[in-house]
């Protein structure tokens, strides 16, 4: 029986071969998708049922096969489907399609869609990983709608909206944060548009009682949320939303839905969804990374016994888009990085003024906490980069802010045709603003799978984009450490990383820059940088970054960059309980600060008005950033976290899911 079992795998295996060699005479894109199969057919045969092996193969066919190749409609034709048309063949509802081909003008299918599309459509749970920017948001909400209308065929006709009812809702979306819950929101509503099917969204910061109005008056078929405000309305009785009929249940940027920070939330929120075993439903976890410590939780959410995974990277291959160079400036301090800022910033201005096919300069600046996205904002702003007339409009967005202002931000910044978006990590995953040509880091990003988010801003849906990594020369060994086995270059052609003010005459263009940035520190509200100071302490410091570094590095840039006669203070109470009290260089005292009229929302005095000086603006770690799961609480009851090494599901996803994965050093 195993014998035969075996035999049967090895065919299919050498069938997978046979496939392969084909397609890559046929000198096709799907690299990945093809290694990953390789790999499959050598090495998995025992452990994987026959149906997935079939599946993937099928699915690597439909990626790999030009869209017009075949047009029967044999049995295995109907898998091999990469153009939206085709689908019919698979029964999805034109309604669907056209509000695909017509509406959105896409034609072909990415890699992730064709690959993932067709398991979904059969029912299976799914766990898929792709790059970012490659479609995963249409390749859920296709299966999800196709669900919904195959069950119920009621949804497809726009009649249905007037029955639609939030207490039986069908679908649920999940997403970490309320910027990339708003943007399903408006991706699905695109993709219900001929159909009766009712989106609504859920998140956090908003006015639930008039959200709730909404939904109780419009009804609801699928819902996009946030977990906090997801559990929040379903466990209110008051607000009449439940799901006693739920069939489809995606987590977007699954990796970080079950990561630490949400994963029991999700978890309470399974539990109140009616048992799979009553109401069967799918599950669908789609995400560009999937680290090592999330693989069980991840198991713990799909069907194990009927699940699919689809991956379109090959674990050997780097996680960030080949056409995005990334370069590593190493400044002398961080009083060089807003200067370095402007020196690329002006020079890609200048480029696409010169060059007609380069992108606008339309940049994200990430910052890993809060506070320095406030100062930052503040001080370009008041740079000629941010000029009324002659610049470039700068937007801001974290989690200080109020969600209606990040939304508008959010949305501005999307239409804009140049600009600038300084961001913490709340917009790091997922977000789609289209034509973005740079991505700056400006400091360590936390771990390697964001900076991975972070880049993945730019190059999306095929585009060209350029990543920096602006770091002090301080900050390299701990990077090296974070960041291995991705493609970052050492760039060496910005001058502005090298000078050290005061320190000899610098070449008329880096004293321009470092001119511009003096005259906006000075502008700037004291308390913004003082905030900076504090929350850049609170950092995570890691393997090789000490303390007395960071010190070092924030006192020369606050004395010499902004000329302050003196660091900012910390509290006596706050230094002992940060254990900062004996670090040189900390300045142990009580600073107040005028306030600032321009700005909402920040009280007055800094250290002493704080009653002893918390961390600024906090540290905004991976961007939840706004609801309840924003404090990482150690441990989850979800799920186990010791690894059997006979499970099949952990021996895949451990050799193949891992995004953490770590071959190969730094190559920087
Ligand atoms: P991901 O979730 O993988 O990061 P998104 O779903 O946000 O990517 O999609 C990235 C961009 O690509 C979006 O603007 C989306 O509308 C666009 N897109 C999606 N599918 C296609 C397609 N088949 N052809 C062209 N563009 C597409
Ligand atoms: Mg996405």
């Amino acid at each position: 029986m195993l014998k035969s079992s075996l035999q049967r795998h090895a065919r299919l295996g050498n069938l997978a071969r046979r496939q392969i060699s084909t397609l890559v005479s046929q000198q096709i894109r799907s690299r990945p998708v093809v290694a990953s199969c390789q790999r499959l057919a050598q090495s998995e045969r025992q452990v994987v049922p026959l149906r997935q092996i079939a599946l993937r193969l099928y699915s690597q066919q439909s990626a790999a096969a030009p869209s017009s190749a075949r047009t029967d409609d044999s049995p295995a034709s109907i898998y091999n489907v990469t153009r939206f048309e085709d689908l019919t063949k698979l029964g999805v509802d034109e309604r669907i399609i056209r509000a695909i081909t017509v509406d959105m003008g896409y034609d072909t299918m990415t890699e992730v869609q064709s690959l993932t599309i067709n398991p979904a459509l059969k029912g299976v749970d799914l766990v898929a990983q792709a790059k970012t920017g490659t479609g995963k948001t249409l390749g859920f909400l296709v299966p999800v709608f196709q669900r919904l209308i195959a069950s119920d065929s009621s949804l497809a006709s726009p009649q249905h909206r007037m029955r639609a009812s939030s207490e039986d809702i069908r679908a649920i979306i999940l997403s970490p944060t309320r910027e990339l819950a708003e943007q399903i929101g408006v991706e699905a509503r695109k993709l219900a548009r001929h159909t009766g099917i009712v989106v609504q969204t859920a998140v956090g910061g908003t006015r639930k009682r008039e959200a709730m109005h909404k939904m109780n008056r419009e009804g609801c078929d699928v819902l996009v949320a946030t977990p906090g405000r997801l559990y929040d309305i379903m466990t209110d009785q008051s607000t009449r939303v439940a799901a006693p009929r739920i069939q489809s249940f995606v987590l977007d940027e699954a990796d970080r839905m079950l990561d630490v920070g949400f994963a029991d939330a999700i978890r309470e929120i399974v539990d109140i969804l009616p048992p799979i075993r009553e109401v069967d439903r799918q599950t669908l976890l789609y995400s560009a990374t999937i680290p090592r410590d999330v693989v069980h939780l991840a198991k713990s959410m799909v069907k194990t016994d009927n699940f699919d995974f689809v991956q379109t990277i090959n674990p050997d291959e780097t996680p960030t888009h080949a056409r995005v160079p990334q370069h590593l400036v190493a400044t002398k301090g961080y009083e060089n990085w807003f200067p370095a800022v402007m020196e690329l910033a002006d020079r890609a201005i200048e480029q696409s003024k010169q060059d007609p096919d380069a992108l606008p300069f339309k940049a994200i600046i990430f910052f890993s906490n809060t506070a320095t996205v406030q100062f930052a904002n503040r001080v370009f702003k008041s740079t000629y980069l941010g000029h009324r007339l002659n610049g470039v409009p700068i937007f801001d967005i974290h989690s200080k802010l109020s969600q209606d202002t990040r939304t508008r931000n959010a949305e501005a910044f999307r239409r804009a045709r140049t600009g600038i978006l300084i961001s913490s990590d709340v917009t790091a995953r997922g977000m789609d603003f289209p034509n973005v040509s740079h991505v700056f880091q400006l400091g360590l990003p936390p771990d390697r799978d964001q900076y991975i988010h972070r880049v993945g801003r730019t190059g999306r849906a095929g585009k060209n984009g350029e990543g920096w990594l602006i770091l002090s020369e301080d900050e390299i060994k701990e990077a090296r450490y974070r960041l291995p086995g991705l493609p970052i270059k050492p760039n060496q052609t910005v001058k502005s990383a090298t000078h050290v003010p005061g320190q000899g005459t610098p070449d008329p263009e880096v004293a321009k820059y470092f001119d511009e940035v003096s005259r906006a520190y000075e502008r700037a509200p004291r308390d913004l940088f003082a905030a900076t100071y504090n929350a850049m302490l609170g950092q995570k410091f890691g393997r090789t970054l000490n303390v007395e570094a960071i010190v070092r590095l924030l006192n020369n840039w606050c004395l010499n960059g902004l000329r302050w006669e003196q660091t900012p203070a910390i509290s006596p109470k706050s230094a002992k309980n940060r254990g900062l009290d004996r670090v040189p260089g900390i300045r142990i005292g009580i600073d107040t600060y005028e306030r600032d009229d321009d700005r909402r929302g920040f009280g007055g005095g800094f250290g002493g008005g704080r009653g002893g000086g918390g961390f600024g603006g906090g540290f905004d770690r991976r961007g939840g950033g706004s609801n309840r799961n924003d404090n990482f609480n150690s441990g989850s009851r979800f799920g186990s976290r010791d690894r059997r090494d006979n499970d099949p599901f952990s021996r895949r996803i451990n050799t193949d899911f891992d995004s953490r994965r770590q071959p190969s050093r730094a190559s920087f």
